[in-house]
């Protein structure tokens, strides 16, 4: 098989190409005429040339039949859970989920009477959660914000023994560190406007998983209207090309950065699952190709928070992730607000816990900038 680099590159692209252009052109129409009736294309069916080649080209990363892009990650969560479950299904998951998802479970979800457990961290317990209803098993290969690896092996078995149709979120890892199919997950789902968008410009989502299966989803999703633009389309199929080299890279840069904070002495626990004491380290080197752009650290009691803040001249105080620019969070005001703050505090997610999300600035300015506010605030 073709490496993923050159895959990112070639596959789904057109043959021959469209009046030969060597970039896909936009298609940035609402419909098209047409002589056979059972060929109707229609903007909200994601069906242009733009759609396709970049379904193509997602299902090859992603190592499955077929891929569809969505108009945002949330658009891909809840279109692919609401084809998959009806009213009166039960799913399982473990707790540490992205904030919109849990909230996708509380608020909307049992609205349609679609119930869900958590299950505990020792796989011995998950077959107490199920229920005669369970059929999805839902998890994130690299969880937010505490960028834990979960056992991702024991969950796709255990989704196979209990018949459950399992479905990850692979935001965090890309397919450039982990292809989730190849472990048994029956469906992939990505934030595209995190690393695969790369340049924080765009929102977009993706499900990926068998023929039969996103048959289904696209329908539900095509009803729910969550399809991408085809503007957005030329965009998010010109940053998969450059995927492999701005994850690598990102890979690289988090390792030092992670290992820099690690030495400071006004750094409390650093999280990142490329380090050896990490607790999910030696799972992640087995899993995955690359420990991922996040790293999560506590600024040390002796350091002013806001002064750090202000110190820093390089990352940007915004939420979300995987993008050129250095991105610095609080999840405690963003992804985990609506968290109930004695859970948060359990968690560990408390009012110094800091997410950062790697870029692709110079691995020494990050770490010098890093460095210098955290001086500056002690
Ligand atoms: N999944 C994860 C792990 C995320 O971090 C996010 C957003 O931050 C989403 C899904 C939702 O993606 P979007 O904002 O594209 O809807």
């Amino acid at each position: 098989m073709l490496s993923l680099d050159t895959r990112a590159v070639h596959a789904g692209e057109p043959e021959p190409r469209i009046e030969g252009a060597v970039s896909l052109p936009i298609f940035q129409t609402a419909t098209y005429t047409h002589t056979d009736e059972e060929e109707v294309r229609y903007i909200r069916y994601n069906d242009s040339p733009n759609h396709e080649a970049l379904h193509q080209k997602l299902s090859s990363l992603a190592a499955t039949d077929a891929a569809l892009v969505t108009g945002s990650g949330m658009a891909a969560i809840s279109s692919a859970l609401l084809a998959l479950l009806d009213s009166g299904d039960h799913l399982v998951a473990p707790r540490a989920l992205y904030g919109g998802t849990l909230d996708l479970f509380g608020d909307l979800l049992p609205r349609y009477d679609i119930s869900h457990s958590f299950l505990g961290g020792n796989p011995s317990t998950w077959s107490d959660a199920l229920t005669d209803d369970t059929q999805v098993l839902y998890a994130e290969s690299i969880t937010n914000p505490l960028l834990e690896v979960p056992d991702l092996e024991a969950m796709a078995a255990f989704a196979d023994d209990n018949d459950l149709v399992a479905v990850i979120d692979s935001t965090f890892a890309s397919p450039v560190n982990l292809r989730p199919a190849d472990l048994g997950f029956d469906v992939v789902l990505h934030s595209g406007t995190k690393y695969l968008a790369g340049h924080s410009d765009l929102a977009a989502g993706v499900v990926a998983g068998p023929a039969d299966v996103l048959d289904r989803i696209g329908h539900t999703l095509k009803l729910l209207g969550g399809m991408l633009d085809p503007h957005a389309c030329f965009l998010l199929h010109r940053s998969l090309k450059t995927l492999g080299v701005r994850v690598r890279q990102q890979n690289q840069t988090a390792q030092t950065v992670a290992e820099a904070l690690d030495a400071h002495g006004a750094v409390g626990r650093v999280r990142y699952p490329g380090l050896a004491q990490h607790p999910d380290h030696e799972r992640a080197q087995t899993l995955l190709d690359g420990f991922g752009g996040m790293v999560s650290f506590n600024l040390g009691d002796a350091v002013d928070r806001t002064a750090f803040f202000d110190a820093l001249s390089l990352p940007i105080r915004a939420p979300s992730l995987g993008g050129v620019e250095t991105l610095v969070s609080q999840p405690v005001n963003t992804s985990h607000v609506n968290m109930a703050p004695a859970e948060r505090e359990a968690l560990g997610i408390t009012d110094r816990f800091v997410r950062l999300s790697v870029g692709l600035e110079g691995a020494d300015d990050l770490v010098a900038d890093l460095t210098s506010a955290l001086d500056t605030a002690r």
